[in-house]
């Protein structure tokens, strides 16, 4: 996505920080409901209720045509899943992908987990690197100049894992829509990326698969499988760019724990 970087004040970022700390909730929510002989219609109405309580409304909820307040994608399904009648089973790897609205102001934020015995040992890895991969992103956007910078670190820690991220689908700009310019890749390219500025405000999530980074659409015209049926993880946090440093808006200590090993410490909205 091209176009015009849609710039936050610090007081827009405070109502996306309102909005993150619901996408948070909501996500908790709907973890807690992903048990094992759940559907993940269950999944989705755990979500949709913490979104309402939040006094929240769904961005995901009609977007294109979406009919649900979250993705659901499991094993390889690596994005885009639509809640439904699906039973998760013992060590079912499950992706959800959250998002809500205050005021105008969007939040997004996904996360992805074993339920119950993990299959293996790289399924933990899967997860686990892909998380990782994440917080190298935001730590490296705390000192970036040019967005690239964000790409690269976390292309280094899927390289290192040997995890492969999906061709075609990439992070966003957020604020008074939930996809934005700039796009944020999850690889490098010969572009240095955009600038970084204060005032920008970034959904950095990447998706990473065992196999490799090719994927198909199921018939749903949604779900985003990887192609030679290998596992997928996909995490993401959206994050304001303050002139006093960056804070993860989707995190109630605002990515303190995730950034920790990066040495990388967020700083409050002012
Ligand atoms: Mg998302
Ligand atoms: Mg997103």
């Amino acid at each position: 996505m091209s176009g015009n970087i849609e710039y936050k004040t610090t007081a827009q970022m405070r109502v996306m920080a309102q909005a993150g700390l619901v996408v948070e909730k909501a996500l908790a929510a709907a973890k807690a409901a992903a048990v094992v002989g759940a559907s993940t219609f269950d999944v989705d109405t755990a979500a949709a209720k913490a979104i309402a309580e939040g006094g929240a409304t769904s961005n995901f909820l009609g977007y294109h045509g979406f009919p649900a307040s979250c993705c659901v994608s499991i094993n390889d399904e690596v994005v885009h899943g639509i809640p439904g009648t699906r039973v998760i089973e013992d060590g079912d790897v499950i992706s959800i992908d959250c998002g809500a609205i205050i005021d105008g102001w969007h939040g997004d934020s996904a996360v992805t987990f074993i339920v119950g015995t993990p299959k293996s040992d790289r399924d933990i890895e899967l997860v686990e690197e892909t998380r990782r991969s994440l917080f190298a992103g935001i730590a490296a956007l705390a000192t970036a100049s040019r967005l690239g910078e964000v790409s690269a670190a976390v292309e280094d820690v899927a390289d290192a894992a040997g995890l492969y991220p999906l061709e075609g689908y990439v992070g966003h700009g957020i604020g008074t829509a939930m996809h934005q310019p700039p796009d944020v890749l999850n690889y490098r390219t010969r572009s240095r990326g955009v600038k970084v500025r204060p005032g920008m405000c970034l959904a950095i999530e990447p998706m990473l698969v065992i196999g490799t980074g090719d994927s198909n659409i199921l018939a749903d015209d949604w779900t985003v499988i990887s192609a030679d049926g290998s596992r997928a993880a996909h995490w993401e946090h959206s994050i304001a760019i303050h002139e006093a440093g960056i804070w993860v808006l989707t995190a109630s200590d605002g990515g303190a724990g995730g950034l920790a090993e990066f040495g990388v410490v967020p700083t409050p909205i002012p």
